[in-house]
Formats: structure tokens, sequence, C-alpha cells
């Protein structure tokens, strides 16, 4: 075995950038190991990558970025669909080799051998399926790349009824606080709750600790105001993660966020681990769809009475060229994701250019979109989110619009977001806004008003419906 181990290392390591993490899935990365990105993703990128280079490390390029190139030469864009398992840590650092020849012996050598030399694509790779898919994935994971729509009847949250019943909905996000007083907070929910149809609570935002998203979502529930909760794989292991579903339930908690955080490369020092350690947001989908619609625990155990919950996703449309963002979104449909929360977006037509690709994929229908939406504060914020945000693009009209505004900048930023919205609201998809004002929910009240998006309606927890 040490023998295998160390061919397998001097082999691997030169050919594929192999790290030796004993769960291999290079046929499914176009033969290039996704070990190499910085946050030890197996899905796809972050939402921080873009073409030129690495978010967490500047000095190279975004692996998943290389893998998408070459997936794409090679004609294997399908196999990044599927939703790859986490790390069985049980197995990191030893040889896979062995595991392969193991399986090809069940599978029969002769039959694997002879599978080298069919020019039929689809018998070839019925064979290479029966020899690898049960290496990479395991009993206990059981991914694929089929969409699995939810098993529930109805609907599990208000703000999934008012989606589903076609309400052009707002949400908002309320910065949780840094003390242990939730003073602000309330005065905060209570701002905008009469304006929205839910309030998304941050989960340490730029890798920086504040008040749990799960105690914030605890208050926010009861003043009766409908929660999001979210939850960043940075901090999370699948342990924690299950654990914190169960108990968010019990609360009353339904709306979730799956996102993969902020990097730690961002945050205050001493700087934190930058591997996203255990679980990516789209593993975080994939087991939190599963515990709601199989009653299961990863480890298999069966739940009594699984949890309800309407499962969430975070995009950047902009972060990579459309197509290869509509893998990335398909994906994570395919996992779980029931709605998407966009990133800031400032491009009603490059939003229209990655809508169209959804379509194309058909999954428009699949999840709903609330895209997001910032009003500028000033022009030296709007040149520090076009040049230094990844995935933030503000047309150079707009540019101009803030740099002429000048002591005005205020309220031309709003007029911006006033002009978006009314831009965006009727393209086909978009089912809401999120609207993010950092602090200023006054702000938030007054865009939702001018914008005529006010509706009798509040995010006021129906009374069928509480249960904090
Ligand atoms: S950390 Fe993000 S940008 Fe860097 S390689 Fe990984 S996915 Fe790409």
């Amino acid at each position: 075995m040490r023998l295998l181990e160390m061919t397998e290392r001097l082999v691997k390591g030169p050919l594929f950038g192999c790290r030796m993490c004993g769960n291999c899935l290079l046929q499914e990365t176009a033969f290039i190991c996704p070990m190499e990105c910085p946050k030890g993703l197996r899905n796809g990128p972050c939402g921080g990558s873009t073409s030129e280079k690495c978010y967490v490390d500047e000095t190279r390029k975004c692996v998943w970025y290389e893998i998408f190139k070459r997936a794409k030469k090679m004609g294997r864009e399908d196999k990044l669909l599927e939703i790859l398992p986490p790390m069985d840590w049980d197995k990191a650092g030893t040889e896979t080799w062995g595991e392969v020849v193991r399986q090809i012996s069940k599978v029969g050598a002769r039959k694997f051998t002879g599978s080298l030399f069919i020019k039929n694509k689809e018998k070839k790779s019925e064979v290479w399926e029966s020899v690898f898919r049960p290496l990479r994935q395991p009993e206990w994971w059981n991914g694929d790349s089929e969409y699995h729509p939810p098993a529930y009847e109805g609907t599990v949250s208000e703000l999934e009824k008012r989606l589903k019943n076609g309400e052009f909905v707002v949400t908002t996000e309320v910065t949780p606080p840094l003390s242990a007083s939730t003073n602000k907070l309330k005065e905060d929910i209570e701002i905008v709750k009469p304006y929205v149809a839910a309030i998304n609570f941050t989960d340490n935002s730029s890798a920086s600790p504040r008040m749990s998203s799960m105690a914030c979502c605890k208050v926010s529930g009861e003043l009766n105001a409908e929660p999001v909760l979210q939850i960043a794989a940075r901090d999370k292991t699948r342990c924690g993660l299950q654990a914190e579903i169960v108990g968010v339930n019990e609360m009353g908690v339904r709306n979730v966020l799956c996102i993969s955080g902020d990097s730690a490369r961002i945050g205050p020092s001493p700087m934190s681990n930058l591997s996203i350690l255990d679980i990516d947001s789209i593993q975080m989908l994939w087991i939190l769809r599963r515990m709601r619609d199989e009653g299961i625990y990863l480890d298999g155990r069966k739940m009594k009475f699984p949890p309800k919950l309407f499962l969430g996703a975070a995009t950047s449309p902009f972060a990579a060229e459309p197509v290869l963002q509509a893998i990335r979104e398909q994906k994570k449909i395919n996992a779980g994701a029931q709605y998407f929360q966009t990133n800031l977006i400032f491009d009603p037509d490059g939003l229209e250019k990655w809508l169209e690709e959804l379509d194309k994929k058909d999954i428009l229908s699949k999840a709903y979109i609330l895209v997001g939406i910032s009003p500028l504060k000033s022009f030296k914020m709007a040149q520090y989110l076009h040049f230094d945000v990844p995935g933030i693009t503000i047309p150079e009209k707009m540019m101009n619009r803030m740099e002429k505004a000048g002591d005005s900048a205020l309220e031309e930023g709003i007029t911006i977001a006033l002009d978006l919205i009314d831009s965006i609201k009727r393209k086909k998809g978009v089912s809401g806004i999120h609207l993010m004002t950092f602090g200023r929910e006054d702000i938030t009240k007054k865009i939702i008003i001018e914008a005529g998006l006010e509706t009798k309606k509040n995010a006021l927890i129906p009374d069928d419906d509480k249960n904090v």
C-alpha cells in the first residue's frame, strides 16, 4: 500500500496537481485537481471568482475557471453538474488506486480493458461509470446531476407562499449587532417590517464576528417578522449545520440561505484558516434538501419529524461569462435551491443575458430570482464596488451620474436604484428584489414606497405559522 501511495503521489501530483485528498474527483473536474482551490471547494467556484485571478490568492488563477475551460474544450461540461460529496476525512492522504483496482475486478477486468477500445461513447461511459461512480459517490451521499423537485405540497413559509402566489416580493437585509444588546436590531426590524416580505440576517459577513444569524432570527420571530437565516459554509461543519437546522426549525425559522461566505482573507487579523474545511454551499443545499424531503441525516439516521425548509442560494450573475454562470446556478437548483438572492446588480442588460442563459437551461421556472439592489451612497462607493468587489459591474453612464451628482450623490444613488427596479421588474424570471441598504433602514422604506412596491401585506408571520 505504501508503494502504491508513493507511486500515485509521484504520478498524479505533476500531472493533475493532485493533493492526495484520498477522495479523487478528477474524472468530474476535467482532470484538474479542485483541491488547488485555496477554499478547498469541490463543487464549483466561489462567488468572488473571476476569470482573471483567484479572489483569495491573487498570485494564481481561479482553479475552477481552469476546470470550466478544460471541461468545455473536452466536451465534458455536463460532468460539472454532478453534486460531489464532502470529503471522507478518514481517507485523506491515502491512495485511491487500490480502490479502483478492487472496483475493476468487481466489474470484470476484461470488460474494463475492452472498454478502452470501444468507440461507442455511451457504452464506454457505462462501463467507466460502473467502476468510478461507486468510488466518487458513496452510498451515504448518492449525488447526481438531476433536478429533484421539493417533495412537499403547499408552502412552508410566508415568503414561499407570496412567491408562489406570484407577488413581486421585496426582501431586505438587516445587519446583526456587534454587541449583546438587541435594541438597535429591534428598531431596525420594526422600521422595515411593514414593507418587506422577509428579512435576511447575515452570517458574519466580511468574515467578522457579530451576533449570530440564528439569534437575530429568533428576535425577528418574537417581533412577528419573517426571517431568512443565512448560513456561511466558511464557519460550518456537517455536524453543526444539521444540528442548527433542526434547532432553528423548532424556533419557526423556515427560510434558509446557503452561502460560501466571505473569505477570511478580508476578515480581521489574526487571520483564520482560508479553507472551507468541511462542506461547501452546494453540499449544504444537498444535505438540507435530503433532511427535509427524505427525513435523513447525512449519516443515514432517520428523523420522525423532518425540518420544514424553503432553501435559497446566493448568486453573482456577473462573476463569470453567462454560460459558465448558468451551469453554477443549475447545479445549485439541482442540489435544492428554490430561490436565489443575487449579488448587487447595476446593469440590467447584463442581467438579461444571464436570465436568457438560465432560460435556455429551462431553470427559470424552478427557482425564484430576487435581484440584489443597493442605492449608491457616493462616487467613491461606486468606484470601490466596480473596481474592488468581484462580480460587481457599474456601467460607465451610471458612474458619470454619480460623479456629476457631487453633494447630491445620496439622492442620485436612490434615483438610480429606482430606475434599476423599474427596468428589472418586468424581466422574465424576476420574482422580486433583495434590497440592501447596509444599515440605512429608513432608505429601504423610502425606496419601497417610491418604487410603488408597498403592499398591504408585510413581513408579519401569520398566526397559524407562529412557533416562536
Ligand atoms: S477560492 Fe474562489 S476564486 Fe480562488 S480558486 Fe477557489 S473558487 Fe476560485
